[in-house]
């Protein structure tokens, strides 16, 4: 079998408009892989980003300062001002109370998402920035239009800002995120952040024979050349 080729060669990336003219963006990121792709892009599309990682969700607080980490070495790469906002676990907890045995992509992920937008919005209100978004949606994880729907409520009570609904999958951006992930050597987290998620994915892992997830060893170059060599 032929080797894998994971480059873009020839790829032109499209330069990006936000969507009514805003001039500041308040960029919500997740973590590096999800980010660092549309941080790439914003940043040769000219558009005035700030990026803000609010991730109260992340657990244990070791997998939450490694994903800010990797987030924070691309931000200083590109130039990018980088806004690490409080790590407010207990107020996540609180929240998503009576909802820990939601599935992904249930009723706890909307309160998540909630919180997590709220906050940022909150914050582009204070600091005059009149756009927001996320990285989250790059995920083919996610469903969209559940982030989209958490994005436009919180956006909803504040004058002013907007919330920037920009399929991010789209225009190469998918590829062009797998490819950047292993040209950075971005950690690569195995569950999507909070203890229940590591909790579900460590059982699904088990019931199929599986390891269970270990935190903080795998990045992505290391897992595209096995890949790789497995093709071969
Ligand atoms: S699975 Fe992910 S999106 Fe859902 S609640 Fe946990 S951290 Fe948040």
């Amino acid at each position: 079998m032929s080797k894998v080729d994971y480059s873009l060669a020839g790829y032109e990336r499209p330069k990006l408009q936000t969507p009514n003219g805003e001039k500041k963006l308040l960029m919500h990121s997740c973590c590096a892989p999800c980010a660092g792709e549309i941080m790439e892009a914003l940043a040769v599309s000219e558009i005035d980003t700030t990026i803000f990682f609010y991730n109260p969700n992340i657990h244990p607080q070791e997998e939450y300062e490694l994903r800010k980490e990797e987030n924070i070495r691309f931000a200083e790469k590109l130039g990018m001002p980088f806004i690490d906002a409080d790590y407010e676990k207990e107020l996540w907890f609180e929240r998503v109370k009576g909802q820990e045995d939601e599935p992904e992509r249930g009723l706890r992920c909307t309160t998540c998402f909630d919180m997590r937008f709220e906050v940022t919005a909150k914050y582009a209100k204070a600091h005059d920035f009149d756009l927001i978004s996320s990285t989250l949606g790059i995920s083919r994880w996610k469903d969209m239009n559940q982030i989209n729907g958490c994005g436009a409520r919180a956006t909803d009570s504040f004058n002013g800002i907007t919330y920037w609904d920009f399929n991010w999958r789209k225009q190469g951006g998918s590829s062009r995120m797998l490819e950047l992930s292993k040209q950075e050597e971005f950690y690569q987290q195995e569950y999507c952040g909070c203890v229940y998620s590591l909790r579900d994915t460590n059982r699904w892992r088990v019931s199929r024979g599986r390891e269970k997830v270990e935190r903080g060893v795998k990045f992505y170059a290391e897992v595209m050349d096995s890949l790789t060599k497995q093709v071969k």
